[in-house]
């Protein structure tokens, strides 16, 4: 009884379900009927072609819904970002973290003639005063090696590309090697001291600040950020300055007899801390103050000097113009330099590199290993260069690992090539490192050593250890003497 009740129930649902797939499949057809009506059959009708289509169909109403999609991803970013965990470097945008500052300054007087500080015209005593009583401070640190503060720096806010900055990076290091290899310290500034000197005659009041700050420091050198040492092994030679206090690369018959704004470079000098220093700098700075006075000095320096373009006055075309103006005031004390390439322009050393690798060796400072190439007009900081922006970084990554090899080598790497960051070995692991050859002698160079005069004395007292017996370094009132054998330079 209960079975064939249940026999009867199972075959009514049965004849509902079998009833609902009827309507069903009537449903499916006439939606195929529609579509087939509204997209059309393929070329041929052919259930493929309509496959194809039904699904083109279907992915033009996804296309459509996308920038949906898109602009709710964008947001959920922004919110991201919002959050206080916004940690995606990639899309922050360094911008808006610095306020607008300008017009913070106090506007200068324009009926004053600008000065880079108040006057100071007895420098040499105070700075030899300042030595005798620091006798620890010696601006020589040896025989005809004079203290050096190699100074450059670049503007306060990021490049334009960040690709500028990372070149502002490789061009540091590339300094901060030299000057370890040479005993050289190194200043590097980011701050626009004076707002009137901006751009490249920022050095100026930079330059003063360092110079009365640091009397213990005989030579600042200036080198601009676009300049990278390529002879890590050449040591300026001092000795040829003995009397002079302004080193610059040029020529002087193209400074003197041409007035050629290109016949000295101011990317790349040396220049002595004393009197006569501070004194041409305050000559040098009057055609710095930006807007109309560095305009209208740009004109009389374009129609004075041979050469030059029209446009506001910088500071090298205002040296070569202060050389010619006031030579005999000036010119006695300035050495223009091309025994080896203090400055070297970079457009005639770049494609060389490869030659000399071949037929010279660092060391030589000049055409045949230059001391610096520099990459004037490449701007690689900024907006727009004098050159294309390709060629300028390519070379700037040939001259840094040209230099950079000199380092690697020490370590028993070099750069794969020229072009390659990439850096391979020249010779196997040892587990004697200290026998390792040196072949450039910069692991301890000689012009780096420090003096030790090894006074052995015995000391025989009664303490513990009768006999001790040790080198010292020259006692205070020594070193004072070798300051002041080598003079102040400005006499
Ligand atoms: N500089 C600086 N602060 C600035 C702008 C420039 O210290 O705000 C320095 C930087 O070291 C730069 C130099 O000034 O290298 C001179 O400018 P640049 O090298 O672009 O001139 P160029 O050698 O192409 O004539
Ligand atoms: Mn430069």
């Amino acid at each position: 009884m209960t079975e064939s009740w249940f026999g009867q129930r199972r075959r009514r649902q049965l004849q509902r379900f079998l009833q609902k797939g009827k309507l069903t499949i009537l449903c499916l057809f006439l939606t195929i009927i529609v579509l087939r009506g509204n997209l059309g059959a393929g070329k041929f009708g052919t259930p493929e072609t309509d496959i194809e289509e039904i699904r083109e169909t279907f992915s033009f109403y996804r296309k459509r819904v996308e920038p949906r999609r898109v602009l709710e991803e964008a947001e959920t970013i922004k919110n991201d970002d919002a959050s206080a965990s916004g940690n995606n470097y990639a899309t922050f945008d360094i911008n808006n973290m610095f306020v607008d500052e300008e017009g913070d300054d106090i506007k200068p007087d324009p009926n004053k003639p600008y000065s880079l500080g108040p006057k100071i015209s007895d420098w040499d005593e105070q700075r030899a005063d300042w030595l005798k009583r620091n006798p620890n401070f010696s601006n020589f640190i040896g025989p005809n090696k004079p203290r050096v503060l190699l100074v450059t720096g670049s503007a306060p806010k990021p490049c334009e590309n960040p690709v500028g900055d990372h070149y502002l990076l490789k061009s540091i290091k590339n300094k901060i090697d030299y000057c370890r290899l040479h005993g050289i310290e190194l200043f590097y500034n980011m701050a626009l001291l004076d707002a009137e000197m901006a751009g490249f005659w920022a050095k100026l009041p930079l330059i003063r600040k360092l110079l009365l700050s640091h009397p213990e420091v005989e030579f600042l050198w200036w080198m601009d950020s676009d300049a990278m040492f390529t002879d890590m092994a050449y040591e300026v030679p001092w000795e040829r300055y003995k009397d002079r206090n302004f080193v610059m690369h040029g020529w002087n018959e193209m400074v003197y007899d041409e007035k050629n704004w290109i016949g000295l470079n101011t990317g790349s000098f040396l220049l002595r801390n004393c009197q006569w220093s501070l004194d041409i700098l305050d000559a040098w700075a009057p055609m710095g103050p930006k807007g109309k006075v560095r305009d209208e000095a740009g004109k009389v320096l374009t129609s004075a000097l041979k050469g030059r373009p029209v446009f506001e006055a910088d500071d090298q075309s205002a040296m070569v113009y202060l050389l010619v103006t006031e030579k005999d005031k000036w010119a006695e004390k300035v050495y223009l330099e091309n025994h080896y390439y203090l400055h070297g322009y970079w457009g005639i050393l770049v494609d060389k590199y490869e030659e000399m690798m071949e037929n010279y060796h660092p060391g030589l400072g000049d055409h045949r290993w230059p001391l610096v190439t520099h990459f004037v007009g490449c701007k690689p900081c900024g907006k727009f260069g004098d050159y294309p922006v390709e060629r300028c970084l390519k070379q700037m990554d040939r001259a840094f690992n040209f230099g950079d090899n000199q380092i690697l080598q020490m370590y028993g790497f070099t750069h794969k090539s020229l072009a390659s960051r990439r850096v391979k070995r020249t010779r196997n692991e040892t587990s004697n490192p200290l026998e390792v050859k040196d072949d450039l002698g910069l692991l301890h160079p000689a012009f780096k050593a420090v003096k030790f005069y090894a006074v052995v004395f015995t000391l025989d007292l009664e303490l513990p250890f009768p006999f001790l017996s040790f080198p010292v370094p020259l006692p205070p009132p020594l070193v004072g003497e070798i300051t002041f054998q080598s003079g102040l330079g400005s006499e």
